[in-house]
C-alpha cells in the first residue's frame, strides 16, 4: 500500500490521534532495515525537485506541524538535504510580530508561498492559528472556529494555481517527548533548544491533542489532505515522509522542458566548428 494512502486522513474521517500509534513502523525493525529505501527516496527527491525547478510550472508546499520535539527540524534536514538549495526555501513561523498580529492571520503566510518551480517547507504554519491560539485562548472561539473554512479556501486557491500542498502532522507520544527533552538536557550541543516553555506546554497536552484532532478533521480536504506520521522513531518518520513526497511529486508527471533550439544544428553548426578550431590551435 502506498504510504500516501496509509497515512492520509480522509475527508470526513473521525479518527482521533489517540487511536493512532505513534510508534508504528510498518513491521520494519530499525534504521538499518530502511537504509536502502531511504537512499532511493533521497535520489528520487533530488531528481523530482530538479524536474519541478526546470519545468517551472508548478510548486510544492510542505507544512510541518507537531508538538515540541516532534521532529520538525529533523524532517527539514532530511527532506531538504536531498534537494538543490537553488529552488528550495524553509520558512519558520514564530509568535507573530505586532505588524503580523495587526493583519489577517493568513497575511504573513501568503507572502511565503512557493513561486512556480519552487519547494517551500513551512516549519509551523497557519495551523498555529487554529491550535496554539485556541489552547491559550489568544483569540475567542468565534474567531478561530471560522478559520477552518478560510484555510480550506486559501489552500484550494493554491492547488488551483499549481501548488502541491502536503501537510504532515508528526505524531509522538508524551513519553517520547520527555525522552527527547532528556536528550536535549544531556547534550550541550542541544541545550539551546530547550526552554521552560517546552515543559509548560506539556501541561496542555490534552488541549493540544483536541485542537489538532479538530484541525485535522476540518481541514483534511481532497485537494490538500493531512498525513499523520507516526514519529516516535525518527528513521520511520523520515522514510514515511520522503516516500509520500516522492509518491505525490511523481503523480504530477513532470516533464523536463523541450529544448528551445535544434540540438543537431547546435552540435553541427556551432559546437563542432569550435572543437575543430581549438584542435587547429594546438
Ligand atoms: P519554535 O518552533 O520552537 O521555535 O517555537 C515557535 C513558537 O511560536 C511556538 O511556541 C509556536 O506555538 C509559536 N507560534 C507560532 N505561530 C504562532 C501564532 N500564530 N500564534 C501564537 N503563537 C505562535
Ligand atoms: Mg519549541
Amino acid at each position: 500500500m502506498k504510504y500516501s494512502e496509509m497515512f492520509r486522513i480522509k475527508r470526513g474521517d473521525k479518527t482521533r490521534l489517540s487511536k493512532i500509534d505513534p510508534a508504528f513502523t510498518d513491521g520494519l525493525a530499525d534504521t538499518v532495515a530502511v537504509a536502502n529505501r531511504i537512499k532511493k527516496h533521497t535520489e528520487r527527491l533530488h531528481d523530482l525537485q530538479y524536474s519541478l525547478f526546470a519545468e517551472g510550472k508548478r510548486s510544492l508546499l510542505i507544512c510541518l506541524q507537531g508538538l515540541d520535539a516532534a521532529g520538525k527540524d529533523g524532517t527539514i534536514v532530511h527532506v531538504m538535504g536531498a534537494m538543490d538549495p537553488q529552488g528550495t526555501r524553509v520558512c519558520a513561523f514564530k509568535v507573530p510580530s505586532l505588524d503580523e498580529t495587526n493583519h489577517d492571520f493568513l497575511w504573513r503566510i501568503e507572502k511565503q508561498v512557493p513561486a512556480k518551480g519552487e519547494v517551500v517547507i513551512f516549519n509551523r504554519s497557519h495551523y498555529e492559528d487554529v491550535v496554539v491560539v485556541r489552547v491559550h485562548k489568544i483569540v475567542p472561539e468565534a474567531v478561530w472556529s471560522r478559520r477552518y473554512a478560510l484555510i480550506n479556501n486559501f489552500e484550494k486557491g493554491l492547488v488551483a494555481n499549481g501548488t502541491l500542498v502536503l501537510k504532515f502532522y508528526l505524531h509522538i507520544s508524551s513519553e517520547e517527548q520527555l525522552n527527547r527533552f532528556q536528550e536535549r538536557l544531556d547534550d550541550p550541543m542541544r541545550h539551546w533548544k530547550i526552554s521552560e516553555s517546552d515543559y509548560e506546554e506539556r501541561k496542555y497536552w490534552k488541549e493540544y491533542t483536541k485542537a489538532y484532532d479538530d484541525a485535522l478533521r476540518n481541514t483534511s480536504t481532497r485537494h490538500s489532505p493531512w498525513y499523520v506520521i507516526p514519529s516516535n522513531n525518527k528513521w520511520f518518520r523520515n522514510l514515511a515522509i520522503s516516500q509520500i513526497v516522492v509518491e505525490q511529486l511523481e503523480s504530477l508527471k513532470m516533464k523536463l522542458p523541450k529544448p528551445q533550439v535544434d540540438m543537431n544544428e547546435i552540435r553541427r553548426k556551432y559546437h563542432q566548428a569550435l572543437v575543430e578550431e581549438e584542435g587547429k590551435g594546438n
